[in-house]
């Protein structure tokens, strides 16, 4: 006597993965300089007088004058550049925004190269 029995299995899995999708470019928007923005390094030695009319005072030397965050850095660093530059500033501030500034004309030109 014989029996065979013969148990044959079968299976066929198809795995469709669907393409991984692309993932959303997160876009970062720098904070801007603004009059109301005082984020800025510059205004820890200069106080805003008068937001309408920018009229802002220099910390150090006390000398009031109509301009930005931007020019602040630029009296502070003394360099002669449409503002004249501070008296009294010490020279590791002076310093400071002078890198600072440095750092700003190199992103402003990386971005003229990129674009
Ligand atoms: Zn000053």
């Amino acid at each position: 006597m014989a029996s065979t029995s013969n148990v044959g299995a079968s299976s066929a899995a198809t795995v469709n993965e669907a393409p991984p999708s692309a993932s959303a470019a997160r876009v970062r928007v720098p904070p801007k300089n603004s009059a109301g923005n005082k984020t800025d390094p510059a205004w820890e030695y200069a106080t805003s007088i008068d937001i309408k009319t920018r009229k802002v005072k220099c910390k150090v030397c006390d000398w009031e004058f109509t301009g930005n965050a931007f020019r602040i850095k630029h009296h502070l660093a003394g360099t002669n550049s449409n503002v004249r530059p501070c008296p009294n500033c010490p020279p590791e501030i002076r310093k400071k925004f002078l890198v600072i500034i440095d750092g700003l004309q190199e992103k402003e030109k990386e971005r003229v190269k990129g674009s």
